[in-house]
């Protein structure tokens, strides 16, 4: 069953031809065996795990289950979990158990999903390779020398080397397209809002939005379905009426103008990634689908005002991090200033202390009106362009990263070679718009290429549609490492 999509699982599990006891017990056990040497947990909770089976069980013997009842899950390590550790990848929060569970959690509660445990990631999701993570690298399943991606690298692998059916991720300015596309999955970040930030560790809080990380785009759906929804305790939830995000996915393509920006198939995109992604526009047209050319102008800014708006976001969200209120406190000091400076020299990673430095200095008195307002206005400029682009189109296609997986240790000293892997995604997060990632090919080394998608606002069912067509014409999104 570890090749099954969602759909098939749920129905196995409502015939009982299988048990959720039976199909959990299959993935932990696949857990133990290959974890080691992919890393792509930091926490499993078997027990735990088992528990929530047998309770999944009772509920469907009652006829009383949802779609997702019963079947396995992983969450990235930046959604808390009430009495499971959660620890955002760092040494900081290395043994936190929170006392409640985020609003994403709940809701796959609720759904009846059973929690498989908690996925690696970068270091309070900052990074493209998962190299910043204080429990180690995650290997790509693909090839273990290669990254899977960040910051959802845990989750991206976990689903790729089939340790778990679905994941949870997060994406600031890529990091659920990114890794899906190293790794092979597919993964969406939703319109800004669509998913409660709440219980969510926040990095960059005008940017994060959680997302499903699966197999298909009919996964994606069926997990927004769970994950979406207004949330009172996010200041920022939108409260919209509630949709099937599957209700689209069969809709015909004939006549959806595809926009192909000019400023993603230049340079910096390497030829194998550029060749996988123009077979699959080649691909759209067999469907019906009509190709427009449009320009993003501004969309080559959105890498600097990026690194200018989340650290500052994120210098200011992580003060919480004092050693009083939370985490990691130096065992030795001689006051409360120093308590303070220790623990926080202990307690986080040099990427973590590079984005701080960034962020407290852009927003410093004489450097704001230089730095973080003219990145503002940025953002307003890229936001624009998008708005330009779908008077003509109504989804973007273009590649997602500009290279395959790399190496590991290959930019880990570089960090503007890093940052400049994300030079797709980002402008997605700038503008708060929902985009995707999904298999479409492979290339050098015979790793996985992503197509990216980014739609207009709440578009997300129409995305869904487009990738699902796609999906079914093709077999990209079925392929698996031989792990
Ligand atoms: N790679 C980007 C960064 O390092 C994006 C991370 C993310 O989306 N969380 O900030």
């Amino acid at each position: 069953m570890i090749h099954a999509s969602l759909k098939q699982l749920s129905i196995a599990l409502a015939a009982r031809s299988v048990s959720s006891v039976e199909l959990t017990t299959q993935f932990l056990d696949r857990i133990d065996a290959l974890n080691p040497a992919l890393n792509a947990f930091i926490t499993v909770d078997r027990a735990a795990a088992l528990a929530q089976a047998a309770a999944a069980d009772a509920r469907l013997a009652q006829g009383d289950a949802s779609p997702l009842t019963g079947i396995p899950l992983a969450h990235k390590d930046i959604f808390v979990t009430r009495g499971l550790r959660t620890t955002c990848a760092s040494h900081m929060l290395e043994h936190y158990v929170s006392p409640f569970d985020a609003h994403v959690v709940e809701q796959f509660k609720a759904a009846g999903a059973v929690t498989l445990g908690k996925t690696n990631m970068d270091e309070f999701a900052m990074g493209s390779s998962n190299e910043t993570s204080f429990f180690g690298s995650v290997k790509n399943p693909w090839d273990t020398r290669a990254v899977p991606g960040g910051s959802s690298g845990g989750s991206a692998a976990a689903v790729a080397a089939r340790l778990a059916p679905m994941a949870t991720g997060t994406d600031t300015g890529g990091s659920i397209r990114q890794p899906a596309a190293l790794c092979g999955i597919s993964g969406l970040k939703p319109t800004y809002g669509v998913v409660s930030r709440y219980g969510m560790i926040a990095f960059a809080s005008s940017l994060d939005q959680g997302g499903p990380m699966a197999k298909s785009a009919e996964d994606l759906a069926l997990m927004l379905n769970a994950m979406a929804g207004f949330d009172a305790r996010d200041s920022t939830s939108l409260e919209r009426p509630k949709e099937d995000y599957t209700r689209d996915l069969e809709q015909p393509l004939a006549g959806l103008r595809v926009g192909v920006p000019k400023e993603h198939f230049g340079e910096g995109l390497n030829a194998d990634v550029a060749a996988a992604v123009e077979a699959a526009l080649a691909e759209y047209q067999k469907l019906g689908a009509q190709l427009v050319d449009i320009s993003l102008p501004n969309s080559r800014l959105s890498v600097p005002a990026y690194y200018v708006i989340a650290p500052a976001e994120a210098s200011s969200n992580l003060s919480r991090f004092d050693g009083v209120r939370y985490g990691h406190r130096a065992a030795e000091y001689t006051d409360l200033q120093d308590m303070y400076k220790k623990s926080r020299a202990e307690g986080f990673g040099a990427e973590v202390k590079r984005r701080i430095l960034i962020g407290t200095y852009v927003l410093s008195h004489g450097y704001y009106d230089a730095y973080y307002l003219k990145a503002q206005k940025l953002r307003r400029l890229i936001a624009q362009d998008f708005a330009r682009a779908f008077e003509s189109c109504d989804i973007i296609l273009g590649p997602t990263a500009p290279s395959v997986a790399f190496n590991l240790g290959e930019k880990s000293d570089d960090p503007v070679k890093m940052y400049l892997n994300d030079i797709y995604t980002i402008a997605a997060n700038l503008a708060g718009l929902p985009a995707m990632s999904i298999p479409c090919g492979f290339g050098a080394g015979g790793l996985p290429v992503g197509l990216h998608m980014v739609g207009n606002y709440f578009a997300e069912s129409r995305m869904l549609n487009a990738a699902h067509r796609y999906q079914r014409a093709t077999d990209w999104h079925t392929r698996a490492p031989s792990i």
